[in-house]
């Protein structure tokens, strides 16, 4: 079982021959609504693969809010906790692509700000029953915090994927037994950048990151260049598979729920890895976030051709 605590946006999606400059109006976009939010992404992307999934987190209260909660439902996922919030708008992402892929973005949390420490404490016995809680960085820093904290207290496991990178005033340590990063978070942690196709330095880092949080493994995901993973027993760097992609959004989203369910099925840090490296490179196949996670039945597919 996997709790995910996190955020839900509703992406407003504009594709665009190139992206305005400021003070510019474009005027050939094309739009689209779609159900995003780093939270609500992992959290489909353990179901798609299989896991019984909880998603604890909070939306505005209007026709959209509801669509997006019925969606969510209708893949499985326990919502009992994702709250409809009167006093704010759903987070929204406003999100720019331009013909070559190349995106502009901007979200305002809205109501992922309701999700509080006391919300935190009202889903401790859900958090005791879970093989793994998954966290993301798109809801308030004080309500990861209690989370780290309560699942420090009782030993639970926690995945955490650092994203995105613009707050770094988390305190990692051990409470986050796995740290998924990509390779612009895995450059503000270390404050050091680095060449993603430079397999020797980026296992070296992958284990440096995680000595320093006493983390039990470490993922630095690397686009098409694969992933590297570190833990106590081995560093591994894992090829990317070759798919014609079509759009990376929500392939960091896709990897994080995927890890989590195959870790959580008991295989080992390398299986999990190539199978939630298939699950995303298979979401990059398609264009959207939600509407490009892949399904269990896919991924074993996939595995298998
Ligand atoms: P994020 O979306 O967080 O930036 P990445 O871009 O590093 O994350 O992608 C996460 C994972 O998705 C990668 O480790 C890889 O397994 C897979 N992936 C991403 N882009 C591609 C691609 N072009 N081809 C195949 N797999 C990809």
């Amino acid at each position: 079982k996997i709790t995910v605590i996190g955020s839900a946006n509703i992406d407003y999606i504009m594709q665009m021959e190139h992206l305005p400059s400021p003070g510019e109006t474009v005027t050939d976009g094309t739009f689209a609504q779609a159900f995003g939010g780093k939270g609500a992404n992992q959290a489909l992307a353990a179901a798609q693969a299989g896991a019984k999934v909880s998603f604890v987190g909070a939306l505005g209260h209007d026709q959209t809010a509801l669509d997006y909660k019925q969606s969510l439902e209708a893949h499985g996922i326990d919502c009992s906790q994702l709250s409809l919030e009167d006093e704010w708008p759903s987070g929204s992402a406003f999100v720019m692509i331009d013909r070559q892929g190349n995106n502009c973005i901007s979200v305002a949390a809205g109501a992922n700000a309701a999700l509080s420490p006391e919300r935190v404490h009202a889903v401790e016995a859900l958090m005791l029953q879970s093989d793994w809680i998954i966290l993301q960085q798109e809801i308030p820093q004080v309500s990861n915090q209690a989370v780290l904290a309560f699942a420090r207290e009782h030993g639970l496991p926690v995945l955490l994927n650092y994203a995105p990178a613009h707050d770094l005033s988390l305190h990692l340590d051990a409470a986050v037994h796995g740290l998924v990063v990509n390779e612009i978070e895995a450059a503000d942690l270390l404050d050091q950048s680095f060449e993603p196709g430079d397999r020797e330095a980026v296992l070296k880092l992958a284990e440096a990151l995680r000595r320093r949080g006493g983390h039990r493994f470490v993922a630095i995901t690397l686009g098409a260049h694969g992933v590297v993973l570190s833990d106590a027993a081995d560093c591994t760097y894992l090829p990317a598979f070759e798919v014609d992609a079509v759009d990376a959004t929500a392939a960091g989203d896709t990897f994080c729920g995927a890890l989590a369910l195959a870790l959580g099925e008991g295989q080992s840090l390398p299986n999990a890895g190539r199978f939630a490296s298939a699950a995303s490179a298979l979401a990059v196949t398609q264009l959207g976030a939600q509407s490009s996670i892949p399904t269990r039945q896919a991924i074993d597919a996939f595995l298998l051709s």
